[in-house]
């Protein structure tokens, strides 16, 4: 499923240009556009839904493929070791509503990296 109104979704299907660096039958990492650390990549989702407790609930076995994919991610760039956030909710600074987990590592990560 996707929706018209999702940037991801769009990037998802290619309408909206993006560096990807993995993807799955289910899952697709891309680089951040802005990244925040050296290593700054966005795993998401093909499905649309809008945070890590909905993929739980209504995805769990492609929240599983994410993980993995993180893990391949972070194999490939930074020596199997990541910092891996979900933002929920715009006080925590989630401003994209299609789940997605930063994968990030590099330099001097602080809480507010
Ligand atoms: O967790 P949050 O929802 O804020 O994360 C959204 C992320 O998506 C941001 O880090 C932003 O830089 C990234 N982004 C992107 N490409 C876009 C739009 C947003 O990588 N076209």
């Amino acid at each position: 499923m996707s929706t018209t109104d999702c940037i991801f979704c769009a990037i998802i299907a290619g309408d909206i240009p993006s560096e990807r660096v993995a993807e799955t039958d289910t899952v697709v990492a891309f680089r951040d556009i802005s990244p925040q650390a050296p290593v700054h990549v966005l795993v998401a989702p093909k499905h649309h839904v809008p945070n890590v407790a909905a993929a739980a609930r209504e995805i769990p076995e492609v929240l599983a493929e994410m993980a993995i994919v993180a893990q391949q991610v972070a194999d490939a760039e930074c020596g199997g070791e990541f910092r891996w956030i979900f933002n929920t909710g715009p006080s925590a600074g989630q401003t994209v509503f299609h789940v997605h987990g930063h994968v990030m590592n590099g330099g001097t990560l602080g809480w507010n990296a």
